[in-house]
């Protein structure tokens, strides 16, 4: 198994990017944002629980998404390997992914980092407000409240990776195809 996490702030690219990612490496891709939508729109006592959460730019708690998690991976034992995107936010959550994977005996091969300035991100997610339908990215005040949660929470997330050395830090601005290929440099390099 090659498993990955795709790191960085909202509004870094990840979502873009993975997409890609797993059309070239046929990985399955795990956002929690997008299970978080899609109980959302089922609405799901979960999903309930969690909208109110999302539209403030908060974190949704640890033991959901990880629940959430577990249950994917269960789901998908055939699985050459997952992209994770959006998820581990918090030291819990990165410990608790790496108790999952070595029960399956497996682990995180590499976290690739995705670099992008501040007030590149605010505006980048309006722009995408204008169009996503996503309401936590029409709001300026939301979209700083994550990027401030990201500051707070997340941003710890790659010191916790470091120590054992499988973060890479990725430039995040530039092209789309040129972010891309950094990306798939990185993962070639450590595929075999
Ligand atoms: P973005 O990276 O653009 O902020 P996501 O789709 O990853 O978007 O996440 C949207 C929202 O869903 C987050 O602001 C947060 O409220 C919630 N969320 C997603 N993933 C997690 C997670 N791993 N832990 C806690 N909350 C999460």
């Amino acid at each position: 198994m090659f498993n990955l996490i795709l790191f960085g702030p909202p509004g870094s690219g990840k979502g873009t990017q993975s997409e890609r990612l797993i059309a070239r490496y046929g990985l399955k891709h795990l956002s929690t944002g997008d299970i978080l939508r899609s109980e959302i729109a089922n609405q799901t006592p979960l999903g309930l629980a969690a909208k109110s959460i999302m539209d403030k730019g908060q974190l949704v708690p640890d033991e959901v998404v990880i629940e959430m998690i577990n249950s994917a991976l269960e789901n998908n034992p055939q699985a050459k390997g997952f992209l994770f995107d959006g998820f581990p936010r918090t030291t819990a959550q990165a410990e608790a992914l790496d108790k999952l994977l070595n029960q399956k005996g497996t682990q995180i091969a590499v976290v690739l980092a995705l670099q992008v300035g501040k007030e590149e991100l605010v505006s980048r997610l309006l722009n995408r407000g204008k169009t996503s339908g996503r309401s936590d990215d029409t709001n300026e005040s939301v979209i700083r409240s994550r990027i401030e949660e990201y500051e707070k929470k997340t941003a710890v997330v790659a010191e916790y990776y470091s120590k054992f050395n499988k973060v890479v830090n990725i430039k995040g601005e530039g092209t789309i195809d040129e972010i891309f290929d950094s990306l798939t440099a990185e993962i070639d390099s450590r595929k075999g």
